[in-house]
């Protein structure tokens, strides 16, 4: 049998149905269960997202022959629904054809509207409608859309204005009028053929006349628009696999554009900037869709409260309000009855927030379009939370919907309030997606990704964003755009990425060549700081100071079923009494790690540091740590106390010795260093040359240090144990553990355990009290995997130092993998970066046989990561599977890891 490739719907009827995303994409899916729940949609067909991956094997001309009888058959069917036919200049049909992957990306691929105009078809349809103004308005969109996308005519370089633009803005001035919708009949005319004109001069190619050939076209075009750049990028971004492919949804035209009776709009079921449920959008009357989200003419408010909202931050009265801009629900009161009866519908059909396009034609709706919204993190989670309450899901799925990635958002700094009423506001937009950022001005795409990667924030400052414009986006801290509505594609997708946006702030004047903006009469540069707040819309100059943001509410809510549900523990990674107070407020139930080298940089730790390391014998080294104990004893004193009744995990010493002394491209430090230290430089450089290794991720480090300088082991047990001692005395409750490094070889650790036990015994006597504590080692060597039976004989405890344990499993250097990752993720060898994402296939089998073997040997022995994949979704679910009683992670991630580890146990 042959394969189906193209399935219809209309009427509703529909072959697909909303099961069908894989095969159908997301709007398909959606398209042909609209029908079936009688939410009116346009007829039409899809053509199956594998023929998407089909067209990239055989080609434009095989895919064509494959698909021609089942599309001819297709398109007699919306013939037949819609009484009329395509290419018939008396009574045609005009299409859509639009793009739609599995998961939604707004904007990224390519769509064309009123497709099958030609010029006979064009003076027929003026004999059928009388509306020759419309009739030509659509046709000139026509050929602009198709020149674009299918033909290739677009702007040369980034100034540039686009080339249908240029014309466009060339026959007004001819006119002498200044807004399209003012262009006459023999105007419209005009710019049908200086398009066709340019596409030829430019492209060598004549713009296709017959229907089925522009359908052919556009069809292509849209398999095309899956490896656009942007499309390649988004999909990076999202996670999204290439092999998904898009389909093709092309769709009897309904007109928005058809005079005062007709408009166009999108709406979402609740806010998808802050959640509230409210539903809301944008509309225009006697517009297509590309109008509303391509921010050249100010869209209108759908509801009458939106709409006054607006109004107020707009400084607009209600008088003018009402006059010029009111809401769909004022000016077509029945047919905003009918478009939020059936919003209502769709968002209880699919129990989620929907963001959904419709047309009204002379009078009559149509659904284009229900999606799952894109939504932020504050979105996400008050939606979450909402859609519990109000019983449409249970908690389990209240859990899943939210994506842990996103709570990063909720927990970036908010501007403080103070500081915020000092500063001074200097225009005011849409607050199109909340949040706080400031940076420094750029104009371009590029650029954003550019100055990031020098290391600046850049705010980008664009007349409006186009998808494009993406990686630049994800480059920046915020988005200020002149034009553009709430729905406009900027603001969706800076929604999506949870980035800061205000759009629409049409008092700024940008110069793209002169790289400069004027806003309020003061004239911004390229490089200069502004402000912004997209929760409220409005912009500032300069910079303005931002406080740390908290859990609390429907945030709260959301960790506290985390706790329900969740089977594994998150600790955090801290070296700090502040880092591990903040992680305590995120929710961590411990320390994973603390890393006891950076406490040795400051005055005269470092001093000490380095007199031991430079000392020759036990006693010169001897005498150094004793001047080092008191400091880490009140490190460890303060590290303890802030996470009192929690357990934590402290390393002893790890990195090799030669980073606490002034490398040989530092001589003014070793100069500095010897007359500190009483000594020649010769001295320290003779000292240092000795620490020199070829390879010190593989030297003298971890235990091996403890091995040959035993003292250090002995010091920092005894300020680890005298503090824990002193908290207790003080009637606090320590929970130490000691974690041993880099062990490879079960009698590393024996040797080491025994100067800990030794140690532990003078201190608890010289005290006077005891404490419990724990010696575990880190699972971060290969070997210590493989023999982590004989290991757990002398470990209480595991820790998989998941970074150490990456670099080595692979052979990468974890400071060198930069050289060649790119590559291997370009070339699909590796479909992660290992060092983010672990590796479950080689490195994950490592880590599930430690644990297996470790309890084996131990029952019940706590196990536990602290590599930076800990604060990573899939890493920590993985973690969570194999049976790991916790994951560690930076303080900020503490909140990703709960959700994580929460819906690992959801979804066992
Ligand atoms: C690790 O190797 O995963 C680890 C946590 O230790 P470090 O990153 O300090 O080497
Ligand atoms: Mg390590």
């Amino acid at each position: 049998m042959s394969q189906k490739r193209v399935y219809t719907f209309g009427n509703g009827q529909a072959e697909g149905n909303a099961t069908m995303r894989e095969v159908l994409g997301g709007k398909g899916a959606n398209l042909a269960e609209m029908n079936h729940i009688g939410v009116p949609v346009p007829p039409g067909f899809t053509i199956t997202t594998d023929t998407c991956n089909e067209y990239y094997k055989v080609g434009q001309e095989k895919i064509v022959e494959l698909l021609t009888a089942e599309v001819d058959a297709a398109v007699a069917h919306t013939e037949k629904l819609m009484n009329c036919k395509f290419g018939d200049p008396k009574n045609p049909l005009l299409v859509s054809v639009r793009s739609g992957a599995r998961a939604s990306m707004p904007g990224m691929m390519d769509t064309i509207l009123n497709l099958g105009l030609n010029d006979e078809v064009a003076a027929g349809m003026v004999e059928k409608t009388g509306n020759p103004h419309f009739v030509y308005d659509s046709y000139r969109r026509f050929v602009q859309m198709y020149g674009d996308v299918v033909m290739g005519l677009k702007p040369e370089n980034k100034e540039d204005i686009d080339p249908f633009e240029a014309i466009i803005e060339k026959v007004k001035e001819e006119q002498g009028v200044v807004l399209d919708k003012d262009l006459s009949v023999e105007s419209l005319k005009k710019l049908v053929e200086l398009f066709k004109k340019a596409i030829k001069d430019q492209t060598g190619q004549d713009f296709p006349t017959d229907p089925k050939d522009q359908l052919w076209g556009a069809i292509c075009a849209v398999f095309r628009s899956w490896m656009n750049d942007r499309a390649i990028l988004y999909r990076k971004m999202e996670g999204i696999p290439d092999e998904w492919g898009t389909a093709v949804s092309v769709m009897a035209m309904v007109f928005g554009n058809m005079g005062d009776t007709s408009a166009t709009g999108v709406c979402f079921s609740r806010d998808a900037g802050n959640g509230e449920n409210l539903f809301n959008g944008e509309y225009l009357i006697n517009a297509q869709g590309e109008d509303v989200v391509a921010g050249i003419r100010t869209p209108q408010q759908i509801t009458k409260i939106g709409s006054q909202r607006w109004a107020e931050r707009a400084g607009i009265s209600e008088e003018e309000r009402v006059a010029k801009y009111p809401s769909m629900e004022e000016a077509m009161p029945e047919l905003y009855k009918e478009l939020d009866a059936l919003q209502d519908k769709l968002e209880k059909h699919y129990h989620d927030m929907q963001d959904m396009e419709f047309t009204v034609q002379e009078g009559k709706l149509w659904f284009l379009q229900t999606r799952n919204g894109k939504r932020t993190g504050t979105a996400m989670v008050k939606i979450a939370m909402d859609l519990l309450h109000e019983g449409m899901i249970d908690e389990k799925t209240a859990l899943l919907r939210c994506e842990p990635n996103k709570l990063d958002e909720l927990l970036h700094p908010v501007f403080d309030k103070a500081a915020l009423k000092a500063a001074k506001v200097i225009t005011q937009g849409l607050p199109a997606s909340p949040g706080a950022a400031c940076g420094q001005i750029v104009f371009h795409a590029d650029d954003a990704e550019a100055w990031h990667a020098n290391g600046h924030k850049v705010i980008m400052v664009r007349i409006e964003t186009s998808p494009e414009d993406l990686a630049g986006m994800s480059a920046a801290e915020g988005i200020l755009t002149a034009r553009g509505g709430m729905t406009s594609h900027a603001a969706v997708v800076a929604r999506g990425m949870g980035k800061c946006c205000v759009s629409g702030a049409g008092e700024i004047h940008v110069d793209y060549k002169t790289k400069t903006v004027e806003i309020g009469g003061v004239v911004y540069k390229e490089g200069d700081y502004i402000s912004l707040n997209g929760t409220t819309g409005q912009v500032y100059a300069g910079q303005i100071a931002t406080k740390e943001a908290e859990v609390s509410g429907d945030f709260k809510e959301l960790m506290d079923l985390c706790d329900k549900y969740t089977k594994m523990e998150i600790r955090t990674n801290a070296d700090t009494p502040h880092d591990a107070q903040v992680a305590r407020n995120f929710g961590a139930k411990g320390i994973g790690l603390t890393r006891t080298e950076h406490m040795f940089f400051e005055g005269e730790k470092i001093k000490a540091m380095r007199e031991m390391i430079l000392a020759d014998s036990v006693e010169g080294r001897e005498k150094a740590l004793a001047k080092l104990l008191p400091f880490q004893t009140e490190d460890f004193y303060g590290i303890l106390k802030a996470m009192d009744g929690c357990h934590v995990n402290i390393r002893l010493l790890d990195p090799p010795l030669h980073e606490f002394v002034p490398a040989d491209d530092n001589v003014q430090g070793q100069k500095d260093m010897a007359a500190e230290m009483g000594v020649t430089v010769e001295e320290i450089q003779r000292r240092v040359h000795s620490l020199h290794e070829n390879n010190p991720m593989l030297g003298h480090r971890g235990c091996r240090l403890g091995i040959t300088f035993p003292e250090i082991t002995a010091m920092q047990t005894r300020a680890i144990l005298t503090a824990a001692c002193r908290l207790k005395k003080e009637g606090c409750d320590p929970h130490p553990e000691i974690m041993v490094p880099l062990i490879g070889i079960m009698y590393e650790l024996k040797q080491q355990k025994e100067i800990i036990q030794r140690v532990a015994k003078e201190v608890f006597a010289e005290q006077g009290v005891e404490i419990e504590f724990e010696i575990g080692t880190m699972i971060e060597i290969p070997r210590a995997a493989l023999t982590a039976d004989r290991i757990a004989t002398e470990a209480e405890y595991f820790s998989f130092g998941t970074n150490d344990l990456t670099q080595m499993t692979f052979g990468y250097s974890r400071d060198d993998v930069a050289s060649f990752l790119p590559d291997y993720l370009e070339k699909k060898i590796l479909k992660a970066d290992p060092f983010q994402v672990l590796d479950q296939k080689g490195v994950g089998q490592l880590i599930k046989m430690a644990v297996e073997k470790g309890r084996a040997v131990r029952p019940g022995m706590r196990t536990g990561i602290c590599g930076e994949h800990g604060g990573e979704p899939s890493s920590v679910k993985f973690c969570a599977k194999v049976g790991m009683n916790y994951a560690s992670c930076s303080p900020f991630r503490v909140p990703i890891a709960r959700l994580a580890a929460a819906q690992a146990a959801v979804e066992e």
